[in-house]
């Protein structure tokens, strides 16, 4: 089963990549690239904040986006460490994914301050993907819906025009595990999510959902055929070139 419209892929490298091993990636990602004339899906990689220039500059003339893995709220000042969204516009972002899990568990980041960084990132002209996803618990005790779409509060009570806004939908449980919901239960989350979404806005848009955790080139084509699906944001297999691509692949 192939997908309708064209599907963002994504790759998270987290905490991951030197220069060296940034020149390797992008280059064999390239090679691939270069070598594939007609490509019906959207790439956009997600490197750590030391390398965005750096892989920027390597992707320049292509089709491939840059993203940014986490931005703060103010435009400037006195928050050492940080990095604002205009700061990530200015070193070429055109996405910025906010709220992961990773983000809400380590750094504890709570869905008020993760709605300012949507926010503070869609001002800045660019496409927020933030990150919902329930815990194993709560999967297991049959609230998952409730959960997930509790942390869309924030967003549905706003005024915020969400035409740039992505959703990915990451089930904590799912991330760097190697295990996945059923197809089914990806599909029915999914739909609420944009059911939910699509109240707040105009009728001739929808708010794309990704999906996320685990993702991997076995299980790839499964999860892009569903179409209420719009693409994945992967996290370990993006570091491995082959899997990156046969994930791209599954998009096309
Ligand atoms: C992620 O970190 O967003 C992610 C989905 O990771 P992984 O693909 O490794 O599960």
């Amino acid at each position: 089963m192939k997908i309708q419209k064209t599907a963002l892929i994504a790759g998270n490298w987290k905490m991951n990549g030197t220069i060296k091993e940034a020149k390797r990636l992008v280059s064999s990602l390239l090679e691939k690239y270069n070598a594939t004339p007609s490509l019906d899906a959207k790439i956009l990689i997600c490197p750590p904040m030391t390398l965005l220039n750096y892989v920027g500059n390597l992707l320049e003339g292509t089709n491939i986006f840059l993203g940014g893995q986490n931005c703060h709220y103010e435009v400037s000042g006195a928050h050492t460490g940080e990095v604002s969204a205009n700061m990530m516009r200015d070193s070429g972002c055109s996405h910025v994914i906010v709220g992961h899990s990773e983000r809400r568990s380590q750094y504890g980041e709570t869905d008020k301050e993760i709605f300012c960084k949507v926010e503070a990132v869609l001002e800045h002209g660019m496409k927020a993907i933030m990150c919902v996803g329930e815990t194993l618990k709560s999967r297991q005790e049959g609230n998952a819906i409730n959960y997930v779409t509790r942390q869309l509060d924030e967003v549905l009570n706003s005024r915020l025009s969400l035409e740039n806004l992505v959703i990915a939908y990451e089930p904590i449980w799912a991330i760097g595990s190697g295990k996945t919901p059923k197809i089914s239960e990806i599909e029915e989350i999914h739909e609420v999510i944009k059911k939910v979404l699509s109240k707040s806005l105009s009728q001739n848009h929808e708010v794309p959902v990704i999906y996320g955790g685990s993702v991997n080139p076995t299980n790839a084509e499964e999860v892009l055929g569903l179409e209420a699906v719009n693409g994945v944001l992967v996290g370990g297999a993006s570091l491995n070139t082959n899997d990156f691509w046969e994930i791209v692949n599954a998009a096309s």
